[in-house]
């Protein structure tokens, strides 16, 4: 594991298993902050971007469901993983569903859950990285979901291609021939005008300053939030 990596934040109310988690991380070398309810896990992510998230659900203050869903609007690209006792198929669907990269059921084994932990930050650290964006705009590439602003939205291939190509390189301008031959990768009966009525679809479901026009050259999305 990652000797540089930024602390774990495990959210997890019972004493035993927190302390546990907290001793058997350390031992591979992982700090961890912990907190016991819902809200000074929120609160801790104010203030820090961990590594990754362990979550458990039943919280004393509310559902760890509503931590994910928090997790997901405002910090979309740090991996999470659900620990919790619910082991009913319904749950676990509807966490992964909800952006959560594993689901452990308690009990647990440590050895399995350290395992399952490289495994995530694995895929996270890999250089096929899925997910892109320039701070505003976040892109799951295996999911088709685009995340602006705090609205997430799952897009058709066209206009995910689109957004895609533009977030890929933030600050560069891309004319009409490039991102023509982009659309035409992924449909093959594109229409002289598909990049407008695509543009303009994407503007209608996030905001017009998604994708910025610069007159007679092309379009870009802006290299950061405050550039
Ligand atoms: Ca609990």
């Amino acid at each position: 594991m990652r000797a540089e990596s930024a602390p774990l934040l495990l959210i997890e109310d019972d004493p035993m298993i927190g302390s546990n988690l907290v001793r058997a991380l350390g031992d591979e070398g992982i700090t961890v902050v912990w907190c016991k309810d819902a809200q000074s896990g929120e609160n801790a992510l104010q203030i820090n971007t961990p590594s990754l998230i362990l979550l458990d659900l039943g919280l004393p203050d509310r559902s760890g469901m509503e931590v994910l869903a928090l997790v997901r609007r405002a910090h979309a690209h740090i991996p999470l993983m659900i620990i919790t006792a619910r082991d009913d198929v319904d749950d676990r669907v509807a966490g992964l569903e909800a952006g959560a990269d594993d689901y452990v059921i308690k009990p647990f084994g440590m050895k399995e859950l350290m395992a399952r932990i490289r495994a995530v930050l694995r895929r996270v650290d890999s250089p096929d990285q899925h997910v892109i964006g320039n701070g505003e705009i976040t892109l799951d590439l295996l999911a088709h979901k685009a995340s602006y602003r705090n609205k997430t939205l799952l897009l058709p291939s066209k206009e995910f291609a689109l957004l895609q190509l533009l977030t890929n390189a933030p600050g560069s301008i891309f004319s009409r021939e490039q991102i023509e031959q982009r659309l035409y990768e992924w449909d093959k009966g594109v229409t002289t005008n598909a990049i407008d009525v695509t543009i303009y679809a994407l503007r209608k479901k996030f905001d017009n300053d998604i994708i910025r026009n610069v007159r007679g050259i092309g379009w870009m999305v802006l290299k950061s939030p405050l550039s």
